[in-house]
């Protein structure tokens, strides 16, 4: 006996997702910024990862077809994830927009879908364009597979009050 017909894009699948606070900070700012229910923020987020990781796979496809073919250059530009962040003052809390990219070192590791880059940086004393104390901002990005978002940890640290203290 035939049940009742599906809904075409019916949503039966649930999960359920545990975040900690920061994650759950970032899910709130995300929301209200870009006023998209949680709920599409995630699905978005996925759909994004799904076709860079499509495209990652691709590209390893050709990669390992054409290996030997000393001629071959892929037709496309590699498009690595995004150095560039808003980080805040540790004093007064002004945002500056900073771009590792000029200034950090990468090491790669080969997985399965190509390497994982991991992009190192420390910038020992930067001064605060609005305050001009000085701060230091260290960390790392990583990227896995290529294009792709994998994670990251930056460290925003005050200087000044150290010396003063
Ligand atoms: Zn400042």
């Amino acid at each position: 006996m035939a049940g009742r017909p599906k809904k075409e894009d019916s949503r039966d699948n649930q999960y359920r997702v545990r975040l900690n606070d920061d994650e759950n900070e970032m899910l709130d700012y995300v929301s209200h910024m870009t006023e998209k229910a949680k709920s599409e923020v995630f699905r978005q987020a996925l759909t994004e990862l799904y076709q860079k990781t499509k495209l990652a796979e691709a590209r390893r496809d050709f990669a390992e077809e054409f290996s030997d073919d000393e001629d071959y250059e892929p037709s496309w530009e590699e498009e690595h994830v995004s150095l560039q962040r808003a980080i805040a003052c540790p004093y007064c809390g002004h945002t500056h927009m900073m771009d590792f990219s000029d200034d950090c070192s990468s090491t790669s590791y080969e997985r399965s879908m190509g390497p994982e880059v991991l992009y190192e940086f420390d910038y020992e004393e930067y001064a605060c364009d609005s305050c001009g104390k000085l701060f230091r901002v260290k960390g790392y990005i990583s990227e896995y597979p290529m294009g792709c978002y994998n994670h990251e940890e930056i460290d925003v640290e005050p200087i000044d009050d150290e010396e003063e203290g």
